[in-house]
């Protein structure tokens, strides 16, 4: 990293678990363009689910990207790694300086509910948190195609947002848009993430060597009647923002458990 970095503007780190290629880290460059100095790090291959995985036991590749779009993309990079790769990574080599911002999306598909433990696209965001740094992740509520103006118009508010006014300390914003024309989008929620669980249903099947293997699907079951809920503000048409953090102790539960007796 360097110190003579050129401008005073913010610097923004761009990831996502899609890959370098989708069509939602495009939209996302050229939603932000404008609000700093972009710098693209994501992984070279798709990345979905794989939630906060890191890559230690294979050496990790930065392949510098072509990237012809908005001109304050300031460096792209794709990364043979995960999404919290490319930005433990971005961070201590490929970037500048230490970012302002990181901005992970825009995934395909939404990442509500239980889906924040799988996704990459938050783990991005949440490896930021950790490192100190403000950040957000944006998805798409839809699985194939799809229009991601009225994400990428809303990711660049509430970027700006939190450019001006800062988190709380290892605070991290989930992102969710409804697929709607920017008109019929109700306005920004702040969530809760819903209780929700995938009923899982492996197929099997047999290999050409009559082997057996077995094939994830499963079913989404919301659990959570709650108003405030991701889930609920995304059926009503809302932008869903959920504040996340990566302490993932109960805290309610620890008095109940320092009164047990544990030994037996
Ligand atoms: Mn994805």
């Amino acid at each position: 990293m360097t110190n003579d970095f050129p401008t005073n503007r913010p610097l923004i780190l761009i990831s996502n678990d899609d890959g370098i290629d989708a069509p939602g880290l495009r939209a996302l460059v050229s939603a932000l363009s404008g609000l700093g100095d972009l710098c693209v790090v994501a992984p070279l291959t798709e990345q979905s689910a794989v939630g906060h995985a890191i890559t230690v036991r294979d050496p990790v590749r930065a392949r510098p990207w072509p990237f012809e779009t908005p001109p304050d993309v300031v460096a792209a990079y794709a990364v043979t790694g995960t999404p919290a790769d490319c930005v433990k990574l971005a961070i201590d080599k490929l970037v500048p300086r230490r970012p302002d911002l990181v901005v992970s999306g825009i995934n395909q598909g939404p990442n509500a509910a239980v889906n924040v433990i799988y996704s990459g696209t938050v783990s991005a965001a949440t490896e930021a948190a950790i490192l100190g740094i403000d950040a957000l992740a944006v998805s798409l509520c839809r699985w194939r195609g799809g229009d991601f103006g009225p994400a990428g118009r809303y990711a660049r508010r509430i970027a700006a947002g939190v450019l001006r006014e800062g988190l709380p300390p290892g605070v991290l914003l989930n992102v969710n848009v409804p697929a709607l024309p920017l008109g019929e989008i109700r306005g920004v929620a702040v969530t809760r993430q819903a209780h929700s669980r995938w009923e899982e249903s492996f197929v099997d099947r047999v290999d050409p060597s009559n082997q057996p293997y077995y094939w994830l699907t499963g079913r989404f079951v919301n659990l959570d009647e709650g108003a405030d809920t991701d889930l609920a503000a995304i059926d009503d048409g809302f932008v869903s923002v959920t504040p996340l953090h990566y302490d993932l102790t109960a805290y309610e539960a620890l008095d109940a458990l320092r009164n047990r007796s544990w030994d037996g």
